[in-house]
């Protein structure tokens, strides 16, 4: 995002200048916070209508003052048990498989017992694999590319068992690299392997330290047991957005005028009435499905909200205050760092992105300020992570730790080797996005 820093007048109270990071957005002032906590439709994540983006941007700050303060009286406190937002999504799942039982049932009953003529057994099986297609479990695929196996990555994977250890979690059955801005945690297959993703491009920018707080805080979800308890819920989580992809996704109803008017070109009479009443029945699943789906999921978000903060503290337990705060840092310039890597790709090599990045991150150090704030513009309540700013300021006013794992340079040095391709192809993709501009 582009940050210009153009004062358009002073603070009312504080009388410093004030910010304005985009054309149309709200300002506010960077040294008294006034203003920053404010909807702001430039920058706010767009859920569809300004009310709803509003009020999800609103509740979102609310789940987050509740969970600091619990979170502050008491960094340690376990996950309460299951929620009442928690136990809604299951009953929603369970009703949702029952359906789907019942659609088995009845397509067994259509094909075996009934004597009805073939044709209309097969019209009345439509709607029971509609149904089917909208209910039935997904595990997700344990990723084929890019696993590195103990034999690849020894110390890598000495430092995960060490790293989970720490964190008194499981360790992840499958570690794989990819090429995002990014790291994460899944329970994924008929199995429910755990994988760890490690993002190489997001690795590379990180110092040392900052590694082990994103490794603690991805196997704090496992710790926390939330791929479970979204595995649990994953029918109420999903079935609204299947339903809106299958009913052709964005904008319904610009969808079913087109169409109707497409029809009415081709025929004429009953048939372009009957297109239109389809369309119109089509674009109403759609306004529906997604609506629930939002429902659905305002009732999820607090829990995943609180999880990821407790995330966090295992972060800041295993590898210290200071490295959480580094992490945080890193991913709120990531992009940044990536543009001006990105610039430098074709006079480097692979080897050379680790300091590169490190020169790039002290450079861009100025703007962290205001990227902060600008994180608390820009998530609400459907955001799958609070704002880097929350979350870094629930840190801050807790005690400073340590952290209880060390790694020395020996080992890092060790690891980099086991990761050499992956910059290699970090470097590659870098050198790849500037061919296509
Ligand atoms: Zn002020
Ligand atoms: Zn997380």
């Amino acid at each position: 995002m582009p940050i210009k820093t153009t004062t358009p007048s002073r603070c009312p109270v504080c009388a410093d200048d004030l910010v304005l990071p985009e054309a149309g957005a709200l300002p506010w002032c960077p040294a008294c916070r006034w203003n920053l906590d404010v909807y702001d439709p430039a920058l706010g994540p767009w859920r569809g209508t300004r009310m709803i983006s509003r009020w999800g941007f609103r509740r979102g700050l609310e789940v987050d003052r509740a969970t600091h303060e619990q979170l502050l009286a008491d960094p340690e406190a376990p996950p309460a048990g299951t929620s009442s937002g928690e136990t809604w999504l299951i009953v929603v799942s369970v009703v949702l498989a029952m359906l789907g039982v019942a659609a088995v049932g009845y397509l067994v009953w259509l094909f075996v017992a009934s004597d009805l003529p073939p044709g209309i057994r097969l019209a009345l099986a439509i709607p029971a694999v509609l149904v089917l297609l909208l209910v039935k479990p997904s595990f997700g695929r344990v990723p084929k590319y890019g696993v590195l196996t103990d034999r690849e990555a020894p110390q890598l994977h000495r430092l995960v068992r060490e790293v989970a250890e720490a964190a008194g979690t499981p360790v992840p059955d499958v570690i794989c690299a990819d090429l995002s801005l990014n790291a994460g945690v899944a329970q994924l297959g008929w199995r429910q392997r755990s994988v760890l993703v490690i993002g190489v491009p997001l690795w590379v920018m990180l110092p040392r330290p900052a590694r082990v707080s994103l490794l603690a805080h991805e196997l704090g979800h496992l710790a926390n047991g939330d791929p479970l308890r979204v595995r649990r819920t994953v029918l109420a989580r999903t079935f609204g957005s299947r339903a809106v992809a299958a009913t052709g996704g964005r904008n319904p109803w610009r969808r079913a005028v087109r169409s109707a008017d497409a029809l009415a070109e081709q025929t004429t009479g009953t048939v372009v009435l009957l297109g239109v009443i389809v369309h119109g029945i089509v674009a109403l699943a759609n306004v529906a499905a997604a609506t629930g789906q939002l429902l659905v999921d305002s009732a999820a978000m607090p829990d995943i909200r609180r999880a990821e903060y407790r995330a966090d503290l295992v972060a800041r337990r295993v590898a210290g205050s200071a490295a959480f705060l580094q992490s945080s840092e890193t991913v709120l310039l990531a992009g940044r760092i990536w543009q001006d890597l990105w610039h430098l790709a074709p006079r480097i090599d692979g080897e050379q992105l680790e300091a590169m990045a490190a020169e790039a991150r002290e450079r861009l150090a100025a703007r962290l300020p205001l990227a902060r704030q600008i994180s608390r513009r820009t998530t609400d309540l459907w955001s799958t992570h609070p704002g880097e700013d929350q979350r870094m300021r629930l840190v801050e006013a807790l005690p400073g730790l340590d952290g209880a794992l060390r790694v020395d340079d020996n080992r890092w040095d060790g690891i980099d080797t086991e990761l050499a391709p992956w910059r290699r192809a970090a470097h590659n993709a870098l050198l790849g996005t500037r061919d296509r501009f």
